[in-house]
C-alpha cells in the first residue's frame, strides 16, 4: 500500500532558489509542450506528452541549455503532468461533461508550483532530506511518518511555503483485526464523539479565521483582477487557507490514529456530506470538521494498523433510537443536545448516544456475534 506524507520544508535561500528554478523549468517546459500541441494539433497531427518530450529533448540541449541546470526529472515531470491534463481534458469530452477544462498554460503566479523528485535521489534522514543537486541537506518541520520504501516526492510551493509530498510503500499490511469495537458520531459540535464518551475537539479553526477570510475575500473583490495588489490579496489568501489547512488536519491526525490504533471494528455515518453542504446553516460546521479528511485517513489507518471501517447507511437513525431499548424518538431535533427515553428511562447524551448506536449496527453489518 502506498501512503502520502506531505511535510512542510524550512529551505535556506541558496535551497529556495533552487526550488523556484526548478518549478520555473516545470512551467517553462509545461508552457512549451502545451503550444507545441495545439500547433501539431491543428496542423492535423495528433500529439502525444510522449512524443512531445521526445522532441524536447532532441533540442533542449541546443536551445533550452539552462533546463540542465536542474534535475532532468524536472521535464520528466512537466510532460507527464500534461499528458494527464489531456487524458482529463478527453475523458470530460467523452463524458459530455459541461466544464471540459481545457489544459491552460501555468503562470508565474499561480499559487500552486511545484517539481518532483525520484526516490533515488530522494534521502531522508529524521528532520532532514536530501534531494539530487542540492548538497545541503534541506530541514524538515517533522519525520516522516511511515516506514517503508521510499518510491517519489513532489516539492511544492503553496500558501507562501514549501512542502514535501513523499509517497512511501508501506508495503503488506497487517490484516489481523484487533482490538474492541467503536462507534464515531461526526457530529457538527464536535468534530468526534466515540461511543466510549470519549470526544475529540473540533477546534473550529475555520471559524475563528473566517472573519480574516472574509476581508481578505472583500479586498480581492475590489481590487482589479491581474493587478499588483490583486496578486498581492491573492497570496495573503492562499497563505490563510493553508494556515487553516494545516491545523486542522494535524488534529484529525491525532484522532485517526488513536482511535485506528486503538479499536478493531470502526462504525461512521456515511454522511451525504454533499447534501449537508447545501444546507446553509450547516455547511460552516461539517466543512470546519473536515469529513471527507477523516473518513480518508481513517480508511487508510485502519488498514495499517489492523482495523476496519464499517460505514452505516446514512438513512440509519443514529441519533434516535435509544440505544438501551431501541425506542425511536421521532421528535429529537438537531438543537436537543439531550434527551430521556419515556420507554426506559435513559438520560442520553445525543452524540454519544449516537455513537454506541453506529457501532451496534456496525457491528450487526458485519455480522459480528
Ligand atoms: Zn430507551
Amino acid at each position: 500500500m502506498i501512503i502520502s506524507h506531505k511535510i512542510q520544508l524550512n529551505p535556506t535561500a541558496v535551497q529556495e532558489a533552487y526550488f523556484r528554478r526548478a518549478c520555473g523549468t516545470v512551467r517553462f517546459t509545461y508552457n512549451w509542450g502545451l503550444a507545441r500541441w495545439k500547433e501539431l494539433y491543428e496542423a492535423g497531427e495528433k500529439p502525444t506528452a510522449f512524443s512531445l518530450k521526445r522532441e524536447f529533448n532532441a533540442i533542449k540541449t541546443e536551445q533550452f541549455p539552462w533546463v540542465a541546470e536542474v534535475s532532468s526529472r524536472c521535464t520528466e515531470y512537466a510532460f507527464t503532468r500534461l499528458g494527464a491534463a489531456f487524458a482529463n481534458f478527453f475523458r470530460r469530452v467523452k463524458n459530455g461533461e459541461k466544464e471540459l477544462g481545457y489544459p491552460r498554460f501555468k503562470s508565474k503566479r499561480d499559487t500552486h508550483q511545484s517539481f518532483y523528485v525520484a526516490n533515488t535521489g530522494l534521502k531522508l534522514d529524521g528532520h532532514w532530506v536530501k534531494i539530487p543537486r542540492l548538497d545541503a541537506p534541506i530541514n524538515m518541520a517533522e519525520t516522516l511518518r511511515f516506514q517503508g520504501k521510499i518510491m517519489s516526492g513532489v516539492i511544492s510551493s503553496y500558501g507562501g511555503r514549501w512542502w514535501l509530498a513523499v509517497a512511501v510503500d508501506v508495503g503488506e499490511v497487517e490484516t489481523a483485526v484487533s482490538g474492541p469495537p467503536v462507534g464515531i458520531d461526526l457530529g457538527v459540535k464536535d468534530a468526534a464523539i466515540l461511543s466510549t464518551g470519549q470526544v475529540f475537539e473540533n477546534q473550529k479553526h475555520l471559524r475563528s479565521e473566517l472573519r480574516k477570510l472574509r476581508r481578505l475575500n472583500r479586498e480581492l473583490a475590489r481590487r482589479e483582477k491581474g493587478s499588483q495588489g490583486w496578486y498581492r490579496t491573492k497570496d495573503k489568501l492562499a497563505k490563510l487557507h493553508a494556515q487553516i489547512r494545516n491545523r486542522r488536519t494535524d488534529g484529525i491526525h491525532k484522532m485517526t490514529t488513536a482511535v485506528t490504533k486503538q479499536y478493531g471494528v470502526i462504525g461512521v455515518e456515511n454522511l451525504n456530506v454533499r447534501g449537508m453542504m447545501a444546507n446553509h446553516h450547516l455547511a460552516q460546521a461539517v466543512g470546519d470538521v473536515g469529513m471527507f479528511e477523516i473518513k480518508r485517513q481513517l480508511t487508510y489507518k485502519a488498514a495499517l494498523y489492523g482495523a476496519v471501517v464499517v460505514e452505516v447507511g446514512r438513512w440509519y437513525p443514529s441519533s434516535r433510537l435509544c440505544a438501551a431499548c431501541g425506542w425511536k424518538n421521532t421528535e429529537l431535533t438537531l438543537t436537543d443536545r439531550e434527551w430521556t427515553c419515556p420507554e426506559c428511562g435513559c438520560i442520553h447524551d445525543r452524540d454519544v448516544n449516537a455513537a454506541v448506536n453506529i457501532r451496534d449496527e456496525a457491528l450487526r453489518i458485519i455480522g459480528a456475534p
